[in-house]
């Protein structure tokens, strides 16, 4: 089976990590090797020959010089190179969604919607390649005209998580690339496959058409590679996914060489159900947001807040469904599956300390709380009742499938208790009160970057920007206005008279 993904998508057994533009891979052997391990059984897939510096130094200067030729080529032609990715992404959507689920653990209708998500954002920056707009200003003086226009960064560097392997990078990658950047890739050490997979399709893709290179990728074996990229001063933009520990360090670094950080950190998103929620709505709604990508995604649902007074039902309800759940717990790459594994023995561990502390501090596990005996990493989706938002392991961002459910009386109560954490990713209520509706909206409601009704806190569409604030790190990928970050704005003056007035009417007479 996993021979036969790989063979689909060019892969062997040992792979070069460094795509270096020119349709040359790098040879490098000595730079450590990095393993892409099976999560549902921890057996080795294949390996990558990480990066060297001078790999690392090659990918840069190649990249400047596309960086030349990109700059001008009119955005509608760059729009082209997205959509023939686009294209070639159609062709190799069953395979690639077959590695993403091999490789992460996510299950194989995951897999394939994450592929899908890459098609959706390809076809959106084709779009956008004619609408780079700026504003047309009137001028305060007579016989000038203002204006602002948008013009390419320079190069993009892109460190990926584990969790979305592949869609995070053509979010950033696509967007950026009709922008008129270059983009330089740094994936995840435990997803290192799917990146050189989707580099090959996209390249590919590319060779004949005679763009030049557009896209590049480095694999470190350890972080070094990784840290003198945040601090290169030669990419004015890095776009960085994962968790808010290292993020905040990405950030600080990119900031002292006054960089550009687009920075997509953790979540601790919460639901909200009152006691006039549809709950035909709210139960699919909080067990795909809870339990889908076994908790491993940033917009996981890991709080629920519901209404006293319909409080033990649904969590009867939710247990329930749970249950079923847990019958299909196993294999990511087959159809039958609903709940893949966790992705690492370390997440494993990191699940059952955050059990340990929840009993610690006074919670009750209603299902699940344990590991499943045997190989792979899995465990049973948790539900844990009785404790207090302001519980530590409530307020903690742990990567697997908990959710943690709480009672409340008024909204307002509600309210308080989802926006009172770190983090501000992805929220939702379920309410028919249009008047309770409005006011989670509004700007006394949800504090996150991510706000539902009536949908769960996960599974975003592409064309609305995507982040969160607080200690999400305040980025925004995708759509509506995002591309604005991958360009740099200026603001032009012009003026067609045979006079020099000063702007606020200033004189200046010599
Ligand atoms: P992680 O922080 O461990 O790793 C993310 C990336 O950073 C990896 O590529 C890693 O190799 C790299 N890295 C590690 N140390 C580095 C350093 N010193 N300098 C530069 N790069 C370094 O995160 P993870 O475990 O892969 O992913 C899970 C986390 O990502 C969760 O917290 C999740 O919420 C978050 N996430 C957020 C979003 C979002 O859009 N907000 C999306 C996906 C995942």
């Amino acid at each position: 089976m996993s021979a036969d993904i790989l063979k689909a998508l060019g892969l062997d057994k040992s792979n070069s990590g460094s795509y270096l533009g020119k349709g040359e891979w790098s040879r490098t052997t000595n730079a450590g090797v990095v393993q892409s391990v099976n999560p549902a059984t921890n057996e080795v897939i294949a390996e990558v020959h990480a990066s060297s510096q001078a790999d690392y130094d090659t990918i840069i200067k190649r990249a400047q010089e596309a960086f030349e030729i990109w700059r001008t080529t009119p955005a509608p032609r760059r729009g082209e190179a997205v959509r023939l990715c686009g294209e070639a992404l159609r062709k190799h959507k069953d395979a690639l969604g077959s590695l993403v689920a091999l490789e992460m653990g996510k299950i194989k209708p995951e897999g394939d919607g994450e592929v899908q998500e890459m098609i959706d954002i390809a076809d959106f920056a084709v779009g956008q390649s004619r609408m780079l707009y700026g504003y047309t200003m009137h001028s305060e003086r007579p016989g000038h005209r203002m204006y602002d226009q948008w013009h390419p960064l320079g190069l993009v560097g892109i460190i990926s998580a584990f969790n979305f392997p592949v869609a995070v990078w053509a979010w950033n990658a696509f967007l950026a690339t009709i922008c008129g950047d270059i983009c330089i890739w740094k994936p995840s050490p435990r997803t290192p496959l799917t990146a050189i997979a989707t580099m090959k399709i996209c390249n590919e893709a590319l060779k004949d058409a005679g763009f030049p290179d557009l896209f590049f990728l480095f694999n470190d074996a350890g972080t070094d590679l990784a840290k003198a990229f945040v601090d290169d001063r030669r990419i004015p933009l890095i776009s960085f996914t994962g968790s808010t520990k290292v993020g905040r360090a990405v950030g600080e670094r990119v900031a002292q060489r006054m960089g550009r950080s687009l920075l997509e950190l953790g979540g601790n998103n919460a639901m909200i159900v009152d006691d006039t929620a549809d709950l035909k709505l709210a139960l699919p709604a909080i067990v795909f947001g809870a339990v889908g990508t076994a908790g491993q995604r940033c917009t996981t649902t890991r709080r629920l807040f519901v209404h006293e007074s319909i409080h033990d039902d649904v969590v009867a309800s939710v247990v329930k469904a749970y249950k079923q759940v847990e019958g299909k717990i196993g294999d990511p790459t087959d159809a039958k599956t609903l709940m893949g594994p966790l992705n690492s023995p370390e997440a494993v561990k990191h699940f059952l300390e955050a059990i340990e502390k929840a009993k610690a501090a006074g919670g009750t596990i209603a299902t699940g709380g344990t590991a499943k005996e045997g190989k792979g990493n899995f465990v049973l989706p948790t539900v844990v009742t009785g404790l207090r938002n302001s519980d530590e392991v409530v307020q903690t961002e742990t990567f697997a499938p908990i959710l943690y459910v709480m009672k409340f009386k008024t909204l307002d109560e509600a309210i308080a208790m989802q926006n009172a954490v770190p983090q501000g990713l992805s929220s939702a209520i379920f309410t028919q009160n249009v008047k309770a509706a409005e006011r989670y909206l509004s700007a006394v409601g949800s504090d996150c970057g991510i706000a539902n009704v009536n949908i769960g806190t996960s599974g975003a569409e592409i064309g609305g920007a995507f982040g969160g604030e607080k200690e999400t790190g305040g980025g925004r990928e995708s759509g509506s206005d995002a591309w604005k970050v991958y360009m740099r704005r200026q603001t032009n003056t012009i003026n067609y008279s045979d006079e020099l007035p000063l702007a606020q009417g200033i004189k200046f007479e010599f």
